[in-house]
């Protein structure tokens, strides 16, 4: 089984959710004590929140490298960004190693094509949402029509994702606000939505919903435990 390094902490209330899903997956394939094995990077979210509100792009982007350098010492074979805002910085971790990184966009593009939708609605940081590194490779590497929600939404949702989610608040009106604004990405015209942000999968589930969600937390995760198996095909399942 091939080494995962997790760079996370982004936060940890969703980095727990990869360890879990990792954790289970592998469990459910090979069997009842087998787990994943893997190395955690966890961030002190408070430092890196700072950075991205002042716009500090650069430094971010040498902290994630940082880290993903530890990693690879460490012994990982294959890199995880837990945050799909900081994939901002991908090109930075991809740069200071040689191991690969699993981009959180792609795994999820690829279950969405496969699904057979194409006009998505996309909800995540306004970071996530309003920055071409994240739609425009949903559009360009995958073809897919992506919408984000008006400028008050956008806002509502960011607010929601930083002062509740990322510290472990579970606010039934802020889910409420979830369902209205999947609504108007449904009325708008979206086939599915991508929960673009790691944390949204704690509070919005699929009843809030009339078209599928694509919860990118599950799906990389998951993309993240074919990796790490990639050698184990002929390991016996119980
Ligand atoms: N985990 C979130 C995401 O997936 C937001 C926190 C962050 O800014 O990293 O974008």
């Amino acid at each position: 089984m091939k080494m995962i390094g997790l760079i996370g902490g982004m936060s940890w209330e969703s980095s727990v959710e990869y360890y879990r899903i990792l954790n289970r997956g592998v469990r459910d394939r090979l069997g009842p004590s087998v787990s994943a094995r893997c190395l955690l990077w966890s961030f002190d979210f408070s430092e890196i929140e700072q950075l991205q509100h002042s716009n500090d792009w650069v430094g971010l982007g040498q902290r994630l490298a940082d880290a993903a350098r530890h990693l690879e010492a460490a012994g990982a074979d294959a890199l995880l960004i837990c945050t799909n805002t900081m994939h901002r910085v991908a090109d930075d971790v991809e740069q200071a190693v040689s191991i690969p990184l699993l981009h959180i966009a792609d795994p999820t593009a690829a279950r969405i094509r496969a699904e057979g939708y194409r006009r998505v609605g996309l909800l995540g940081t306004a970071f996530t949402m309003e920055q071409d590194f994240y739609t425009g490779r949903l559009r360009e590497r995958h073809g897919l029509d992506v919408l984000v929600p008006d400028a008050p939404d956008r806002e509502a949702v960011h607010r929601i994702i930083y002062d509740e989610l990322v510290a472990g608040r579970l606010e039934p009106a802020s889910r409420a606000v979830f369902r209205e604004v999947i609504g108007r990405l449904i009325t708008a015209g979206a086939e599915a939505v991508i929960l673009g942000c790691t944390e949204i999968m704690l509070l919005v589930r699929p009843e809030d919903s009339a078209v599928p969600l694509f919860d990118t937390t599950e799906i990389h995760a998951e993309a993240a435990i074919a990796v790490a198996l990639d050698q184990d095909q002929n390991r016996v399942s119980s």
